[in-house]
């Protein structure tokens, strides 16, 4: 298979230019997210932590997980960690059992913080507003397909999704155990606060 950079390949063959779209997309999240970091002298990383701080559960909050979730080493998180607690941004807190162990919280001001920063990719969440709904779901089907694949591939480390959930029931329609719903397309979620890995159960 060639590389979809090649434009000779790239116009005539559909996976080649969804690829080369997707990368196009990338590119765009990187550079809202570098705008907003400049605008309050943080590094991307550091905002994409204080938001993923935000939304989830204290089980996640802790370097071996941010790593994992941000696809980077321990050692980039750590370094964000340090200067966002500099900043007082975020406070740790040590571990009960394992004192070497830490997790971390927003403070006060971290809080502030991610109500300013968390909206840096709003205007492509206006511009997906205006796709026709059909197509939407059409998109979202692919899109939490291919994310999937992506994660059984160990290029994407964590997925919280139904397609990774111990709930989730295959079928027509696919179903939730826990919640006992269907679950259309649409209904497939990335990011689930019930998530249960089932490797692990
Ligand atoms: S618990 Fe959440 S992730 Fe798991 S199947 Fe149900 S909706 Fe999907």
């Amino acid at each position: 298979m060639g590389s979809f950079f090649d434009l000779t390949l790239q116009n005539k063959n559909l996976d080649a230019k969804i690829a080369a779209g997707l990368e196009r997309l990338s590119s765009a999240f990187r550079v809202l997210l570098w705008e907003q970091a400049k605008e309050y002298g943080l590094s991307p990383i550091q905002i994409q932590i204080l938001i993923f701080l935000k939304y989830h559960n204290q089980k996640f909050l802790n370097v071996s997980y941010l790593a994992k979730e941000m696809n980077v080493t321990k050692p980039t998180v750590s370094d964000a960690v340090r200067v966002l607690e500099q900043k007082s941004l975020i406070k740790k807190t040590a571990d009960s059992i394992d004192t070497r162990s830490y997790s971390i919280q927003l403070t006060a001001a971290g809080k502030r913080m991610v109500e300013k920063t968390e909206s840096y990719a709003s205007s492509v969440q206006q511009l997906i507003s205006k796709i026709k709904l059909s197509n939407k779901e059409l998109i979202w089907d692919a899109l939490s397909s291919l994310i999937f694949e992506l994660n059984r591939s160990n290029i994407l480390t964590v997925q919280r999704t139904c397609f990774n959930c111990s709930f989730f029931k295959k079928g027509i329609p696919h179903q939730c155990s826990l919640l006992n719903i269907p679950l259309q397309a649409s209904d497939i979620r990335l990011d689930c606060p019930e998530f249960a890995d089932m490797t692990t159960h």
